[in-house]
Formats: structure tokens, C-alpha cells, sequence
């Protein structure tokens, strides 16, 4: 029914691991687990959306587990159930208080472990269908500047890592005020999400990264090309939106919709706020564009 999902089964008896692979194969993927070592390196390295986890076990009980699981930053947000034969309530307090999110006893009946276990399911996907809406901009479609953040602080450790550049790019429309004065809000808003789109459109490689920052400001995120690469991808950006043709009867840059950047690459380095310095001057290299004269691309000098 919905293998889209995967559930870690930890038991270290055989027969409970039969039982439950028995009765939840049909609906999901299921990976087994027979102690606590084996749970660990399986959720590690399977992610599972939902682990089932006996707490009686020898060498590491459940407890153990769970607080191993919620001291690693890759296995903190699986949902834990724990399966056990104990059924006194201090023991589901403590495993709750552990921070699993249910509590089933053994023996168990079938019907309800199925709909338990869907019932956690559907949260699991409400959770994250609620975060990617909360990463992406509701007028464009496109990331927005939540997610720009948190993709540019992995590109910039990816960077440090692998020792390659970064090139970013700020774009801000060109005298977007006047546009929406004269043909108004809405359409102002049609301007963007076309904007967003030939942005998107511009990028070639599946590092590559566009976000809206905010109001008429987008930015571009370019891991691991030259700087002359990265300003050749940002001229043929700013081509194509003025190849548009968005009429603008009230700007003097020209009879379209442009649109300026300001560009800077650098090696990424371990220093403190490094990652924002590379904003900043991208950021005040689109205050030169705008300064000479608007829809062109200004690149900070390396060094
Ligand atoms: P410049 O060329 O110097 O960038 O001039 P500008 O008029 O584009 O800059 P300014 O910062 O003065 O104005 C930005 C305008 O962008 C003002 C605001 O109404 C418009 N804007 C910001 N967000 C949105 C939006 O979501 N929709 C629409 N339609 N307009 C927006
Ligand atoms: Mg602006
Ligand atoms: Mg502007």
C-alpha cells in the first residue's frame, strides 16, 4: 500500500520480529534490527521514517537506544514506538518522557498496531509537507530565504571540505517602484514570479540555487565554478529577463523590466561569519551595478 515508507523493526527475539515483519510487509519497507548496535547503524544508515523498539534487550535495552538515537542529529527526528512485553505505567512514562512517541504492549493486537502505526505515519508526512511549504516563497514557488540560509551554510561546509569556491549572486529588479505604481500591484506580482522563473531557468548545474530573498530581491548560489563562470551564468540571467520584454514605460534604463546583480566569489575558509562576508559584498558590488546606470552585473574583484 504505501512502501514510500520504511520502518526499523528492533527485537531480539526472532519470533517478534517475524510477527511484526508478518503483519506490516504488505503495507511498508521493512528493516530488521536484532540488537542495539545493529539498531543504531541501521537507522544511521536506512533513515527509516518510524523505528519499532523493543525495550528488553541485552547488552543495550530500548532505553538506551532511544537516547542514542536522540543525541545524533541524523536519527533525532525518527519517531520511536516502543514495542515491550513490560506494561506497568511507570515504564511507558519513562519511555514517553525518553521522547518516543507511543507506547505498544505485547502481545499485541494486530488491527491496532496497523492503525497505530499509520496514524504516527500521517503525521510524519503532514510534518514534512509542512516544512517544504514553510521553504518555499508563496508568490513565486521558488525557495525563499529560509531555505536560502540553510543551503548556503551547507554549500559553504561542502566548500570548506572539498576546498572549492562559491560564487553568490544578489538580483534586485530596477525601479520596481515605478512599475508597480504604473501598472499596479498585481501585475507587479506577475513580474516576479517571471522573474523567479527565468532565474530558475538560467541556472545549468544541480548545485546551482536561486531563492527570493524578499520583495523584488532574489539571490543566486553558485558552488563550485570560477568566478568567471559564475559571472558569464549571471550576464546570460540578467539577458534573458530584459529578453522578455516586460513593458516599462517609466524607466530609464530602457523600455523593459531589468534587473541588477551584484556578484563575489570565494574559496570558503573555517573563519567566523565568513559566509555572511561573501553576502555583504555581493551586496554592495549590486549597489555599484545600480550606480552604473542599472541592468548590468558588478563582480567584486577576488582576493
Ligand atoms: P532600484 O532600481 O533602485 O532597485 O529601485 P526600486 O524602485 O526597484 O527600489 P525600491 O527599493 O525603492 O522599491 C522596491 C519596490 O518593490 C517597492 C515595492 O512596492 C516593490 N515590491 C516589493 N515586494 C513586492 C511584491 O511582493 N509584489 C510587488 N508587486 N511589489 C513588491
Ligand atoms: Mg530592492
Ligand atoms: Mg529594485
Amino acid at each position: 500500500m504505501n512502501t514510500a515508507f520504511t520502518l526499523l523493526i528492533v527485537d531480539d527475539e526472532k519470533r517478534n520480529r517475524s510477527l511484526l515483519t508478518e503483519l506490516l510487509q504488505g503495507d511498508y519497507r521493512i528493516i530488521l534490527a536484532k540488537n542495539g548496535e545493529q539498531a543504531l547503524e541501521r537507522a544511521r544508515e536506512h533513515h527509516p521514517d518510524l523505528i519499532l523498539l523493543d525495550v528488553l534487550m541485552p547488552d543495550r535495552d530500548g532505553y538506551a537506544v532511544i537516547r542514542e538515537l536522540k543525541n545524533d542529529d541524523q536519527t533525532r527526528d525518527i519517531p520511536v514506538i516502543f514495542v515491550t512485553a513490560l506494561d506497568s505505567a511507570g515504564d511507558e512514562e519513562r519511555g514517553l518522557e525518553l521522547g518516543a512517541v507511543d507506547y505498544i504492549s505485547k502481545p499485541f493486537n494486530p488491527a491496532i498496531v496497523r492503525v497505530r502505526i499509520r496514524n504516527h505515519l500521517q503525521s510524519v508526512q503532514q510534518r514534512r509537507l509542512l516544512e517544504q511549504l514553510a521553504m518555499l516563497d508563496s508568490l513565486t514557488g521558488i525557495p525563499n530565504r529560509r531555505r536560502f540560509t540553510k543551503v548556503f551554510e551547507q554549500e559553504w561546509r561542502r566548500g570548506m571540505r572539498d576546498g572549492t569556491p562559491i560564487s553568490l549572486i544578489v538580483v534586485d529588479v530596477d525601479h520596481f517602484k515605478a512599475y508597480n505604481d504604473t501598472y499596479g500591484h498585481a501585475a507587479g506580482d506577475e513580474v516576479l514570479r517571471l522573474i523567479a522563473r527565468t532565474l530558475q531557468d538560467a541556472l545549468r548545474r544541480p548545485g546551482d540555487f536561486v531563492a527570493r530573498y524578499g520583495g523584488e530581491e532574489f539571490v543566486i548560489l553558485l558552488p563550485g565554478i570560477t568566478s568567471e563562470g559564475a559571472r558569464a551564468l549571471a550576464e546570460q540571467a540578467r539577458a534573458d529577463v530584459e529578453a522578455k520584454h516586460i513593458t516599462h514605460a517609466v524607466s530609464d534604463v530602457g523600455p523593459y523590466v531589468t534587473i541588477s546583480m551584484g556578484g563575489a566569489t570565494c574559496e570558503a575558509v573555517a573563519a567566523a561569519d565568513q559566509d555572511l562576508d561573501l553576502f555583504r559584498l555581493a551586496d554592495a558590488y549590486l549597489y555599484e551595478a545600480k550606480h552604473g546606470g542599472r541592468n548590468r552585473v558588478a563582480w567584486a574583484p577576488e582576493g
